[in-house]
């Protein structure tokens, strides 16, 4: 596109949503990042001000609990006092500064919240949460209202341009709309009219106690469980809540308990973009699409097409607090996408952790994780292009650093090229393409095809050891046999016989099993076949847009044994919000998982193996090796011998639980110290 032409012009041009005209249509969601809870609000301000300074239309905060009882967890943050509100004024006059506009979420949980205390329409316990919820009465409903209120008030005297009321993925308000929640026969029960009484009462109180500032709600427009809504319902809904006092319509997908993933990579981008498009022409007031929704090129066709009115992305302002401004100037490519992996910002999240990034380490760091100028510039050799390697160069070069970058291979990437074999981790190769661009577009000397010994070394002042792993040999006797294969050669497209053994039940394991039953078109990029995969409709076709005839996967490729000597079921140590999709895949593709295995012999006729003291003899074809990883550091005796200051880093630091978010935050790390 020639530079003279405006970039996604849909995309960029202004909206105006009640009082407030936006810059573009680009709003980052609301995400819990745990940066409230530290106490620290200049961290805070910093992590918003940075993605106001990127150019973002409008941003939605982490959800704010209005009482006690509605938040998420114990303790969770809210504006309760005067000096929370004056904390919060210290987060949006920083944003405004920063030409930004920024709203505050009210995030009630109902049965959601994490402890005793929780409340709901009626005492039905959530399947996942451990504590039962209270049924309110009339007063109870009466006190979560004028909280919620209040709470919006606080918002707009804290300087908020506005609220989000979250309607949607089965909090508070979305429990009420069900009957599989809602079993009450007063005015709060019974009839769709009655249901939708408490979130219309939240739209009309809140309307009254901010004025004409933005009012977001974020509809649930496919609940994804059984007894959901129907589409007819979602529509009367969006209507009243727009008559109620809205200014904007913001979409929400699925429960927190729907067994159909969301926002994983595996989930095809935009998926349910479609869902907006047919709210749009039902109600007045402006729409906004989400759900994995990670390029500008997605966003601007989304608008152009006449889908939605604004496009709301979260995780990707994680990744790139810039996607706005190199989007608008033609920068399109330095973008750093999220690959949607939940692992450094969802998984954190629920394990209590900080959010931040695996694509961008100084996510939620801003005020710690700082790259400023080399003083005084060094010579400095990065050996291994993989994520740790091309993350510390990257950064050093960024500090001025005279970097030269070494790799074997004939392209950058690393392990991330055999992540991206793997169906439903297309993003992958997303990252690859950028930490391309970014290599080619920084001033730093890259020598691929160059398998790197000591003698290229001197004359440096200083080398980054970044040379990644060597696959572990399981020993098992007969390991040596041709049918036995390495997860490596798997992926790079060895032969592999229709029955197949898979030692070792981690991460890599899951993946070539997944790899290994597939067969055609991955279902990440076909949202027909993912839809069929996962039992998905639309709500108009059934409620809750489950599909009356339930998941209809492809038949498996292959017949697949994954293995474990571990006596537990294989698979607890993967991510915490996607563990549980990669087991239902493979339970789907009839994977047949195995722990408290001992591994006796590979045998021409199979694998002989014992299981609670049953010897058996696995009739298979292949067995393929995901026994782990050991560091590959071979070079670091010699660097010692030429006397340079050698860093060793990612993989050929410590292999046992290395991913890519510990690589390239390693890696980020360590080159901001040089
Ligand atoms: P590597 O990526 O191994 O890079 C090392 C580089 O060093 C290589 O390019 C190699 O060619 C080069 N090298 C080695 N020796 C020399 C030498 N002497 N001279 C020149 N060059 C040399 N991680 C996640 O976080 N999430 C995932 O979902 C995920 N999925 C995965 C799926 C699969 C199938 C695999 C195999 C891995 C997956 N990983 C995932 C793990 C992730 O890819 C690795 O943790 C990460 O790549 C390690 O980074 P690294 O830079 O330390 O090493
Ligand atoms: P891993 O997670 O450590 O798993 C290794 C597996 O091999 C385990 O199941 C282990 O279980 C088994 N094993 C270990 N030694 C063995 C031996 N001598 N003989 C037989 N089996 C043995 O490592 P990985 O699967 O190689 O993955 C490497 C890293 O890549 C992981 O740490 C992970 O973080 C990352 N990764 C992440 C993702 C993701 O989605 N986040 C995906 C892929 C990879 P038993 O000892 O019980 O048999
Ligand atoms: Fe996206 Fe993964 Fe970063 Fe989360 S950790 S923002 S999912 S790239």
């Amino acid at each position: 596109m020639p530079s003279d032409l405006p970039h996604y012009p849909h995309l960029m041009q202004p909206i105006t949503l009640g009082a407030v005209t936006l810059r573009n249509r680009v709003m980052m969601g609301s995400m819990h990042t745990g940066l409230e809870e530290t106490g620290d609000w200049n961290r805070v301000a910093e992590f918003y001000a940075t993605r106001a300074r990127g150019g973002v239309g409008l941003m939605v905060t982490g959800g704010m609990a209005p009482n006690r009882e509605g938040g998420v967890f114990p303790g969770a943050a809210g504006l309760f006092t005067a000096q929370d509100i004056a904390h919060h004024r210290i987060v949006t006059t920083r944003v405004h500064e920063a030409g930004g506009r920024i709203a505050m979420q009210i995030l009630h949980a109902g049965r959601y919240a994490y402890g005793p205390d929780c409340v709901s329409a009626s005492a039905v316990k959530s399947p996942i949460s451990p504590f039962p919820p209270k049924e309110l009465d009339e007063d109870g409903i009466e006190k979560q209202i004028a909280d919620i209120a209040t709470s919006a008030a606080r918002a707009i005297e804290a300087g908020y341009d506005g609220v989000e009321v979250m309607g949607s993925e089965g909090y508070f308000l979305n429990q009420f709309l069900v009957t599989h929640v809602n079993r009450r026969t007063d005015r709060w029960g019974g009839s769709y009219e009655n249901r939708m009484r408490l979130p219309l009462e939240v739209v009309r109180r809140v309307r009254a106690a901010i004025g004409d500032a933005i009012l977001i709600y974020r509809i649930s427009l496919i609940d994804l469980i059984q007894d959901g809504s129907s589409w007819d319902e979602v529509v009367t809904l969006a209507r009243a809540v727009e008559r109620a006092g809205a200014s904007v319509l913001n979409t929400g997908i699925g429960w927190h308990e729907a067994r159909v993933p969301t926002i994983a990579t595996s989930v095809p981008r935009a998926a349910f973009a479609h869902l907006t498009g047919q709210l749009r022409p039902e109600v007045g007031i402006p729409v906004i699409t989400s759900n994995r929704i990670n390029t500008p090129e997605v966003a601007e066709g989304l608008i152009a097409s006449g889908m939605a009115d604004m496009v709301s992305m979260a995780r990707p302002f994680l990744a790139d607090p810039d996607f706005v401004a190199k989007a608008a100037t033609g920068r399109a490519a330095e973008i750093a996408p999220c690959i949607a992996c939940n692992q450094a910002c969802l998984d954190h999240t629920f394990s209590g952790k900080l959010t931040s990034c695996l694509v961008n380490p100084r996510a939620c760091h801003e005020t710690e994780l700082v790259i400023a100028p080399a003083a005084p510039p060094r010579r400095i050799a990065v050996v291994g292009a993989g994520p740790a390697g091309l993350s510390a160069a990257l950064t050093a070069t960024g500090r001025g650093h005279d970097v030269t970058l070494f790799d074997r291979a004939d392209q950058v990437g690393g392990q991330l090229h055999l992540a991206a074999q793997v169906p439903g981790k297309e993003e992958f190769l997303g990252l690859i393409d950028w930490f391309k661009t970014m290599v080619s577009r920084a001033p730093l000397t890259l020598r691929l095809n160059h398998e790197v010994t000591p003698d290229d070394l001197a004359g440096f002042d200083a080398v980054v050891l970044a040379t990644g792993i060597t696959p572990r040999a399981a020993g098992i006797k007969g390991e040596d046999a041709p049918q036995v294969l390495s997860y490596r050669e798997v992926l790079r497209g060895a032969p592999v016989g229709p029955r197949v053994a898979v030692i070792g039940a981690g991460g890599i394991g899951f993946d070539v099993a997944e790899y290994l039953t597939h067969h055609g078109t991955s279902p990440a990029l076909d949202p027909v076949l993912w839809r069929r995969e996962w039992g998905v409709t639309d709500p108009d076709q059934a409620r809750g847009g489950i599909a009356p005839e339930g998941p209809r996967p492809e038949a498996p490729a292959r017949a697949v044994w994954l293995l474990q000597r571990k006596p537990e079921k294989p698979g607890r140590k993967l991510g915490k919000t996607t563990g549980w999709i990669h087991r239902a895949t493979l339970q789907m593709k009839r994977v047949k998982m195995i722990g408290g295995v001992s591994y006796d012999e590979v045998l021409p006729e199979g694998l002989a193996i014992t299981v609670n003291g049953a010897a058996q003899i696995l009739p298979v074809d292949t067995v393929v090796i995901c026994a782990g990883q050991l560091p590959e550091r071979s070079l670091a005796e010699g660097i010692a011998a030429l006397g340079l200051q050698c860093h060793i880093i990612g993989g050929a630091d410590v292999a046992a639980e290395l991913d890519a978010k510990r690589a390239i935050d390693q890696g980020t790390r360590l080159a901001a110290s040089l």
